[in-house]
């Protein structure tokens, strides 16, 4: 029986090793989908039906989410209100490590389309050069690279944050991309190609 228990124990270690420790122990990202709530953001269209920048940004969010989750990633959904400086006090105050404010660009000119962040704080520099260059290699469009603008969520509170703008939704292939993936459930899809850009960005960032 003693026997049989030792295997039974080293049967059961090589079949759960001493927890591996991963960069995220201990870390809590938050994730906010930008707008939402009374704001659309901008509005791109492909074949007469509108897709809604909120919309974007909640899908791209959801997408992360699922690969945070099968990698036992804790995360944290910021609050879709309002006041930007109340999202971020409401990450702070649940403990968060960093913050993605997840937006997409709009344009009146339909084939305007690149890739551009946003950051003000100086440990917001730190962290978007791990998420844009992501975002932007995944995408292959224009780098307009990390813009020092004072924009968005960034301003406010100290935790590092980056505003990321992956591509542009009111570009009609970006739109018509949008839609069969939520439609029709296409794989390989822009907004999958950015969630898991953005996994790989934090994981380089808490390996660091
Ligand atoms: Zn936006």
């Amino acid at each position: 029986m003693k026997n049989y228990i030792a295997i039974l124990g080293l049967a059961l270690l090589a079949t759960f090793p001493a927890s591996a420790a991963s960069p995220f122990d201990g870390k809590l990202i938050a994730l906010d989908a930008g707008h939402g709530g009374g704001e659309t953001g901008a509005v791109g269209n492909c074949s007469g039906i509108a897709v809604i920048e909120a919309d974007v940004n909640f899908y791209v969010r959801a997408e992360l989410e699922k690969i945070l989750d099968a990698n036992h990633v804790a995360y944290f959904e910021v609050p879709r209100i309002d006041s930007r400086k109340d999202r971020v006090a409401a990450a702070e105050a649940a403990g968060s490590s960093v913050l993605i404010s997840i937006h997409h660009n709009g344009s009146l000119n339909v084939t305007a389309d690149y890739t551009q962040s946003f950051v003000t704080q100086r440990n917001d520099k730190i962290f978007a050069g791990y998420i844009h260059p992501a975002i932007a290699s995944a995408l292959k469009l224009r780098d307009k690279g990390i813009k020092n603008d004072g924009y968005g969520m960034t301003v406010y509170g100290s935790l590092p944050g980056v505003l990321t703008e992956a591509y542009f939704i009111t570009n009609t292939e970006a739109a018509c991309d949008f839609l069969k993936y939520r439609d029709n459930g296409a794989t390989n899809t822009r907004v999958q190609k950015e969630a898991q850009a953005m996994y790989g960005g934090l994981y380089s960032y808490f390996s660091r």
